[in-house]
């Protein structure tokens, strides 16, 4: 399926692995020009020149913090033209509200609520200028099931989805469309860490704990990166312009919930 694409900017952002990689990689293979974001440059660089190779795409590397204003100034000065932005950034840490200060609850809100919705005030206005743009949030399935554990996460990123329903309503009729994509487990660097974390506090062994975690998904297996940034492509195609406001879920099927 061609997805009408060719020429497109996007600023992928928490893209130098995972899940951003994935969805950058996608939209480079669609043909679209691409400003990859992540902090750590050795490994940024790396991944620009793997698309580049992969796909042919033109790719510009800016290695910046997107939850400070210098990081996103820097960004933003980098791409010519944002027909698309990709929001992401790495999840909060887990554990017990209790123990987490007023500067934990910040930085939260910075990464993954606050940044993208700074990235979006900054590029939403020319997209409607131009009658096309596409906004893809990476957000959590803890949105829809929140898990104890995340209340970092689940706070901040709630506060992002609740920001994106009112605003994806009032810009869809300039073209303009923002979804927010739910991951579940995927095999990433990010679920490993966890997983190799949580087997050494329960002392359950780290093979026993992921075939426990595979059980419970109805597909039977962790998420491959590509999928997801198949379905985010899809979301950025020129086709999808009556697709907005939606949290899709890529879980594998765990969430039970009708709606
Ligand atoms: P990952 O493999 O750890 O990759 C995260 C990427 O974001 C890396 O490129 C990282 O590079 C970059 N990054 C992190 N913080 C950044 C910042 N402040 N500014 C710029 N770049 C930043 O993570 P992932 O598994 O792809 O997860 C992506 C998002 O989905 C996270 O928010 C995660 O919580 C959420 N999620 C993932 C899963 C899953 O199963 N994988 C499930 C639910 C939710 P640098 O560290 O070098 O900056």
């Amino acid at each position: 399926m061609e997805l009408g694409l060719k020429g497109k900017w996007a600023i992928v952002c928490g893209a130098s692995k995972g899940l951003g990689y994935a969805c950058a990689h996608q939209l480079a293979q669609e043909g679209v020009n691409v400003v990859l974001v992540a902090r750590t440059d050795q490994t940024l660089q790396d991944s620009a020149q793997q698309i580049r190779d992969e796909t042919g795409a033109h790719v510009i590397a800016v290695a910046a913090d997107i939850a400070s204003a210098a990081g996103r100034e820097q960004v933003l000065a980098a791409a010519p033209q944002v027909d698309i932005l990709v929001n992401n950034a790495g999840g909060p840490p887990p554990g017990d509200f209790r123990d987490f200060s007023r500067e934990d609850w910040l930085a939260a809100l910075d990464a993954n609520m606050l940044a993208p919705i700074e990235m979006i005030k900054a590029t939403v206005d020319a997209m409607i200028a131009r009658r096309f743009g596409r906004i893809v949030n990476i957000t959590s399935m803890a949105v829809k099931a929140p898990v104890d554990i995340l209340c970092l996460s689940n706070g901040a990123r709630a506060g992002l989805t609740g920001f994106t329903a009112g605003l994806s309503r009032q810009v869809v009729q300039h073209n303009v469309t923002i979804n927010n994509l739910l991951p579940g487990k995927f095999d990433t660097a990010r679920l490993r860490a966890n997983n190799t974390r949580r087997a050494q506090a329960t002392g359950v062994a780290l093979d026993e704990a992921i075939i426990q975690q595979k059980a419970a998904i109805p597909a039977g297996r962790f998420g491959e990166a590509p999928e997801f940034g198949h379905a985010c492509a899809f979301l950025c195609s020129a086709h999808s312009g009556y697709i907005t406001g939606q949290n899709l879920l890529i879980d594998g099927g765990v969430y039970h919930g009708l709606l």
